[in-house]
């Protein structure tokens, strides 16, 4: 740090200030994490350097037996952890992994079938906006509105009717477990590929908390930075007959040289994972995205499906009258960081929405239990509650916020020293 500080102050002090911001609030946002001092060590790293073009034994560049060991370290590290036939951790993202998946799986012009953004998809899962909706033809299964859990025979009416090429299961704002055997069935029926998009789960699939997908789909893409606790970066597991295809559409097709410090950091989190302190962490996320669900519904808050078999619940915020857009920027100004999430058929425009999403991957890793998100959930009603227009609105966030440092006090994110 002291020759980025030499050469770099500006840079330096943003570094430096956003570990106070991390360090003096709550970090609530479902798909974030704290990874650990040996992940961010490997991340800044000479391997950064180093061009890789290819696989572990089959590079264009000279020079690579030793990020070679990395990489396959790495993979050996994945396909023991989840039982998976082959890996490849070189995508660049979750974005980067998904976009591969098609790549490997399907044609441009191909119908897929994925769940409805606006109902907890990924942009990636059929979006307008995203090269899933303007290269292939998507079509998009929703939650029920009475329970707002997926809708199993409506997801295989959709297959049967549109006879979709690949179905992806997995969300990026669903807090319930998915039943991938009833996935494989319905893909086996209209003889799809099934994809599962474990970016926000596979960190619980990892530490055991939740089924895993591997048995069921032909493909999972996954992220390394959510509940994994690794490196920003991504990840993509398969069986053996699909490798080549999911190798060469990662590199050469999607990719170029791969983030060798990125993959090696990947390797670190791998390691991490298989450890029985991660399972019990990963315990510990679900019990306390359950507690944090129970204490925001005490709060009058209603959690999206009725709570949260996994590491984040949705939180409708209609019965308190104030939009997620708001709910967002009164518990920021709280030093309390969650996002504005839209609900399941939200009145609100996107950027509006009805919702907040709360995610308790980072808050567990410093520590704290189920006593704690009782706590969190007081002082997330607190603050939304708590409006910074009205005479005080101010302050009282302001005091709500040292009530979050006294919190955070005892759990430290990245202990000083
Ligand atoms: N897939 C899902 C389900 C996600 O939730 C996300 C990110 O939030 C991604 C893919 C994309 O990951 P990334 O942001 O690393 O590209």
């Amino acid at each position: 740090f002291d020759e980025l500080a030499g050469t770099d102050p500006e840079i330096a002090e943003v570094l430096l200030d956003e570990l106070d911001r991390v360090r003096g609030g709550l970090q609530l946002i479902a798909s974030e994490n704290l990874t650990s001092p040996a992940v961010l060590a490997a991340l800044g790293s000479t391997l950064s350097n180093k061009y890789a073009e290819g696989y572990p034994g089959r590079r264009y560049y000279g020079g690579c037996a030793e990020v070679d060991r990395a990489e396959q370290i790495g993979i050996d590290r994945a396909k023991a952890l989840f039982g998976a036939e082959h890996a490849n951790l070189q995508p660049h993202s979750g974005a980067s992994a998904n976009l591969a998946a098609y790549a490997a799986l399907v044609q441009p012009g191909d119908t897929v079938l994925a769940m409805d953004l606006p109902h907890g998809g990924h942009l990636t899962h059929g979006s307008r906006v995203n090269f899933s909706g303007k290269w292939f033809a998507p079509v998009g299964y929703q939650v029920r509105p009475d329970t707002e859990q997926i809708d199993y025979d409506e997801v295989r009416e959709l297959a049967l009717a549109h006879r979709p090429k690949m179905i992806i299961c997995g969300a990026t704002a669903y807090p319930r477990l998915i039943d991938f055997a009833r996935f494989r069935e319905i893909a086996d029926e209209v003889d799809a590929y099934l994809m599962v998009d474990a970016a926000h789960f596979i960190g619980l699939v990892a530490g055991r908390a939740i089924p895993s997908p591997v048995p069921y789909a032909d493909v999972v893409c996954a992220t390394t930075h959510k509940v994994l606790r690794g490196p920003r970066g991504g990840m993509i597991l398969c069986r053996e007959s699909l490798a080549e295809r999911i190798d060469k559409a990662v590199f050469p097709f999607t990719q170029g040289g791969p983030l060798m410090h990125s993959v090696a950091a990947k390797a670190v989190a791998l390691r991490e994972a298989a450890s029985p302190a991660f399972q019990a962490y990963a315990a510990q996320v679900v019990a306390n995205a359950q507690a944090l669900a129970a204490a925001l519904t005490a709060e009058g808050m209603r959690p999206v499906s009725g709570g949260t078999d996994t590491h984040l619940a949705l939180i409708d915020l209609r019965d308190v009258g104030i939009t997620g857009r708001d709910a967002e920027a009164r518990c920021d100004a709280a030093a309390i960081t969650l996002n504005k999430n839209a609900i399941p058929y939200d009145p609100q425009k996107p950027m509006v929405a009805s919702g907040i999403r709360v995610g308790t991957p980072s808050v567990t890793t410093q520590g704290m239990g189920v006593a704690e998100m009782g706590r969190i959930g007081e002082l997330i009603s607190r603050a939304v509650r708590t409006d910074p227009a009205e005479p005080g609105g101010a302050d009282a966030l302001a005091a709500i916020g040292a009530d979050v440092a006294d919190l955070v006090t005892a759990f430290p994110a990245y202990p000083r020293g």
